[in-house]
């Protein structure tokens, strides 16, 4: 999509560290850090949120994302001791930014519930 920022941080037209990528999916560092790693794992096609996603294409969409967060993951050394995924899909879990994404936080405990 022309005006998204993942979209052009995907195609490389706004630079950004990619710390995984693969055919599918890409990982970065969250300009805004809540924990002391928190990064984002994001689909290379674009998919507003979890129900735009095609029921064709679900297994492989979330399959390179689950790929991205491990390999991540596990770069970090979250794999030790554990970390936490979110998705904010849609308006009411305050998703800001409208290119599906998956948060990985993670180097601190974290509470829950979440708020
Ligand atoms: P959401 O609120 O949609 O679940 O999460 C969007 C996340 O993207 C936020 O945590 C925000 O800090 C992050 N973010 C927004 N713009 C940028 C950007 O240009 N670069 C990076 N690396 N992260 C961004
Ligand atoms: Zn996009």
């Amino acid at each position: 999509m022309s005006n998204c920022i993942f979209c052009k941080i995907a195609t490389g037209e706004i630079p950004a560290e990619k710390i995984y990528e693969s055919d599918g999916a890409f990982v970065i560092r969250d300009i805004n850090p809540q924990a002391p790693v928190h990064f984002l794992a994001i689909p290379t096609r674009h998919y507003p949120a979890v129900h735009d996603i095609p029921q064709s294409e679900m297994a492989s969409v979330m399959g390179a994302l689950m790929d991205a967060v491990r390999e991540a993951a596990k770069a970090a050394g979250l794999d030790a001791n554990g970390y936490r995924l979110i998705v904010n899909s849609g308006d009411i879990a305050g998703q800001t930014v409208p290119h599906l994404h998956i948060h990985i936080l993670g180097g601190r405990d974290l509470a829950w519930p979440p708020g």
